[in-house]
């Protein structure tokens, strides 16, 4: 009945006919007055889950967000659908500020956006306690986690606003990034329960996703831009210096090419900018700082020529391709030796050990994304925590039509020869042992003595360390958090050891394959 009538609301003001997914479930909760905490991409439609019941609650929504210059421009799209609303925040005179919150006294607004800065102010806070709040909408809830990635410490306020209004406001907290750690930490703060926790559409139908491996890179990048000549496209690189380098190179060999990077004057930036968004250059080679704000619908491909720092960073980037819908590529040109820049610049950064320990952990699984042979697809949106059963047969992974062999004695091998060094150890001595190093260290610990021992002498330490990332990455082996992570076996290892599953692996591709790929690419 509730959702009819916001079903009805949807089509009478925002003039569409159907709720999009996750959009119709976080209103009933909302409406049931459940604490609901609502994990949708960007561009997943966030607004209308908080705008629709304020429609239909009785008093006032108040919006809590950190994107100030982005309230403007919402209130000015509900004052023209006819919804009484205005935002306050520091772009505001004083006079503006006393005629909006006498606005508010007088019960002028449905719909109230904030900065969350606003809730250091008491006399702001008292004002909400003699109005009649019903609905506290808590946008970019990640702010609120110290292991997310944008903490504000004033997120933390809303806590005790909550606890200070009477009647009891219902909360609805909403992101585009969480990982379970922070939707965990988000769900506490806030008082939230499990079951009013909805995850949703964050698979993008019409986004390619490849992972590109042991290739050259400046090639793979040539060949694949004159094959796309004509489409618009974003190369992503790690550090201002390749930036410059590529954006040369590729100007060199008359591709138009523009940058993007800290670095840089404004006015070049803004310049290279408006000529992306018109067509002017086919491609912008920036740094991560490019990005926020740019909305360009017709973005073909994303190609990362180096590693991000973690899939939340990469997922986001990646999803700058394809906005209007059609079928686009996004690709990582991977290399793991491109971790040590990430380990780098989290070394460098002031976070708490702790903190460092975390990020090196999402480091992992960005580099397990590159190990992994499964759906490239469903391993996002898995981190991101929506169960999805379906592999998408659109990515790299996918479409693969190489022959699976069955790689189950080499990994009983790797697994048990893990067991018995009592799953004490990382990747390289694990490696080291497998093939028999007489390294001195292996000596002193005495695992020159154990059956595993050079068991797979007939491998490089490179081959057996690439197959311990395999079985990491497809989840037999566990990496614990920190610099130097351990592998530890998974209930999924242990199944492999008493012989109850099987592992299987893509063939190698032969090197003269490689070849013929570069080429015909
Ligand atoms: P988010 O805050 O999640 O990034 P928005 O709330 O800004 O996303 O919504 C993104 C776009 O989707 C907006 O243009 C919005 O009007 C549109 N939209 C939202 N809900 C629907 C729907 N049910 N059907 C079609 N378009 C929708």
């Amino acid at each position: 009945m509730l959702l009819k009538k916001a079903k009805d609301l949807l089509r009478s003001y925002f003039g569409y006919e159907q709720f999009r997914q996750g959009q119709d479930v976080i209103i009933q909760h909302v409406l049931g007055g459940h604490d609901t905490l609502g994990i949708m991409p960007t561009g997943g439609g966030k607004s209308v889950c908080y705008q629709i019941p304020s429609l239909m609650l009785r008093g006032i929504t108040l919006v809590i967000s950190p994107l100030i210059s982005l309230m403007k421009d919402q209130v000015d799209a509900l004052e023209k659908l006819g919804i009484p609303s205005t935002y306050i925040n520091s772009s505001i005179s004083d006079e503006e500020m006393r005629e909006r919150l006498s606005g508010v006294y007088h019960g002028k607004f449905k719909l109230i956006y904030i900065a969350p800065e606003r809730l250091e102010s008491p006399s702001f806070l008292r004002l909400l306690r003699q109005v009649h709040i019903s609905l506290i909408a808590v946008d970019e809830a990640h702010c609120i986690s110290q292991w997310g990635h944008d903490f504000r410490p004033s997120y933390l306020k809303i806590q005790k606003l909550i606890a200070g209004i009477r009647p009891k406001p219902v909360v609805l907290a909403l992101t585009a990034t969480a990982t379970l750690q922070v939707r965990e930490d988000i769900r506490q703060l806030l008082h939230i329960r499990e079951k009013h926790v909805v995850v949703t559409g964050f698979a993008r139908e019409n986004l390619h996703f490849h992972v590109v491996k042991g290739q050259d890179r400046d090639l793979f990048l040539m060949d694949y831009l004159k094959k796309n000549s004509g489409q618009a496209g974003i190369i992503y690189a790690a550090t201002r210096k390749e930036v410059e380098r590529l954006q040369r190179q590729l100007a060199g060999k008359g591709i138009k090419a523009g940058k993007y990077h800290a670095g840089m004057s404004e006015t070049a930036r803004s310049q290279y900018q408006e000529q992306f968004l018109y067509d002017d250059i086919q491609v912008m080679v920036a740094t991560n700082a490019f990005g926020m704000g740019i909305n360009k619908s017709n973005v073909r491909f994303v190609i990362h020529y180096n590693l991000p720092g973690n899939l939340e960073a990469y997922y986001q980037e990646a999803g700058r391709a394809g906005r209007d819908g059609v079928d686009s590529d996004c690709i990582l040109l991977f290399s793991p030796q491109d971790s040590h820049i990430q380990s780098f610049l989290i070394e460098q950064s002031e976070m708490d050990e702790l903190r460092k320990e975390n990020e090196y952990g999402k480091l992992r699984k960005m580099m397990a994304y590159g190990h992994t042979e499964s759906c490239l697809q469903q391993y996002i949106l898995h981190y991101f925590g929506e169960e999805s059963s379906v592999e998408c047969e659109r990515c790299g992974n996918c479409t693969d039509d190489r022959e699976q062999i069955d790689v189950t004695v080499e990994a009983q091998k790797v697994l048990s020869c893990i067991w018995r060094m009592n799953e004490k150890f990382g990747k390289t001595m694990i490696a080291k042992v497998l093939t028999g190093s007489s390294d001195q260290k292996i000596r002193s610990f005495g695992f020159d003595k154990l059956s595993t021992y050079g068991i797979m002498s007939e491998k490089t330490q490179k081959e057996t360390a690439e197959l311990i990332d395999f079985l990491t990455a497809e989840g037999y082996l566990r990496p614990t958090d920190g610099t130097y992570p351990v592998l530890m076996l998974t209930e999924k290892a242990a199944d492999v050891l008493r012989g109850n599953q099987q592992v299987k692996r893509k063939e190698k591709m032969s090197i003269s394959r490689v070849v013929e790929d570069n080429l015909l690419f």
